[in-house]
């Protein structure tokens, strides 16, 4: 691998795959000349999804601060919304939202591989919430969900898509997602050019 090449994870969240944006996608990862060395359509176990997500305190707690924050934000008390103000709590409650979201159809699920990959399609991806993710991004352009109203539903952001955020992140659902002969490297044409 050249010194800075990295392998990141994708998934086409369920809505995605029921919108029809699979090939949208797939295709603005392919123009940009990343490279999908593996794709495959899976209809996830809540054990599966359950084993995706980190488990680890430090996530549940950014989770829930999160929401927290956007509670702050919008007005709303998060002990009327959800009986409590703990991080840790709302982030587990958050944490089985997205079990549920993510096992509500098939999902798409993608190794991409590239120098900064995991920087490159987080980039493309845009920001968690839709009304954050700059247009020309894929939330950006493609989602109108909001936390206050996912939380008020008990689900999700409906963001369309998935991608690891970090090398930690893309390791672990690397090895979780795939097997290394469900990988598939090869060349690209432009590989000459782009480098
Ligand atoms: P991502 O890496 O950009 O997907 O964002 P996170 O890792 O922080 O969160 C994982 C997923 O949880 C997001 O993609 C959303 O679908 C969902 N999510 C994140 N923050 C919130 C929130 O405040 N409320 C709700 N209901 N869902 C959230
Ligand atoms: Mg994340």
């Amino acid at each position: 691998m050249e010194p800075k090449e990295e392998k990141t994870i994708v998934l086409i969240k369920p809505d995605g795959v029921k919108r029809g944006l699979v090939g949208e996608i797939v295709s603005r990862i392919e123009k940009r000349g990343l490279k999908i060395i593996a794709l495959e359509m899976v209809w996830a176990t809540k054990e599966q999804v359950d084993g995706h997500y980190p488990k680890d305190v430090k996530w549940i707690k950014r989770v829930g601060e999160k929401t927290m924050a956007t509670y702050d934000k919008y007005g709303f008390d998060p002990v009327e919304e959800l009986g409590t103000d703990d991080a840790e709590e709302i982030g587990k409650k958050v944490r089985g939202w997205l079990i549920d979201y993510l096992t509500s159809g098939p999902v798409v699920k993608m190794v991409i591989k590239g120098i900064h990959a995991i920087d490159m399609v987080r980039k493309l991806v845009g920001n968690t919430v839709p009304a954050l993710a700059e247009m020309g991004t894929i939330r950006g352009d493609f989602s109108v969900d909001s936390p206050i109203a996912a939380n008020k539903g008990k689900r999700g952001i409906h963001n369309i898509i998935h991608a690891s955020e970090n090398f930690d992140e893309a390791e672990h659902e690397l090895n979780f997602w795939f097997s290394p002969e469900e990988i598939h490297d090869y060349d690209r044409a432009e590989d000459d050019i782009m480098f």
